[in-house]
């Protein structure tokens, strides 16, 4: 695509704010269609080498979908790791509530 960062940063945006509402008790159900859609995204991203990236970051180190808190640790996990291969500042993964569902405190 013309512009990885764009898509990147919509991505991104999507992916942690889809794990912010995540249920704290997720169903079997809920648990497994989470899986199949991170498996699928990560099938279909249109961005080739990003794509092959995370199918091999997610062999080693599978989606936790057990719970809220579970999903938004495992994908600030999985985006530090990018930021780190391209030389961006980790992220503080204490956060991510902040960032991406309450919105800052004051
Ligand atoms: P982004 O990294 O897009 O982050 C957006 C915002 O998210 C930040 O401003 C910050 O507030 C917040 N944030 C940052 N880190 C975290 C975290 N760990 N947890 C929660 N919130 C956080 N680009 C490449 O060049 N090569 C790749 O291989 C590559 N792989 C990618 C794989 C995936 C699955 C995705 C979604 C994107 C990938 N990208 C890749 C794009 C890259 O990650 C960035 O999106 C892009 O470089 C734009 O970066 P940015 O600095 O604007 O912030």
């Amino acid at each position: 695509p013309a512009d990885k960062e764009i898509l990147g940063r919509a991505t991104w945006t999507f992916l942690h704010t889809m794990a912010a509402y995540y249920p704290d008790k997720p169903s079997p159900m809920e648990q497994s269609t989470m899986k199949s859609l991170l498996t699928s995204f990560s099938q279909f991203y249109p961005c080739g080498h990003c794509a092959e990236h995370l199918r091999e970051e997610m062999k080693v180190d599978p989606p936790k979908v057990e719970s809220r808190r579970d999903l938004s640790w495992w994908m600030c996990g999985m985006h530090n790791k990018v930021n780190e291969m391209l030389g961006k500042d980790k992220f503080d993964c204490n956060k991510v509530d902040e960032r991406w569902r309450d919105g800052p405190s004051d």
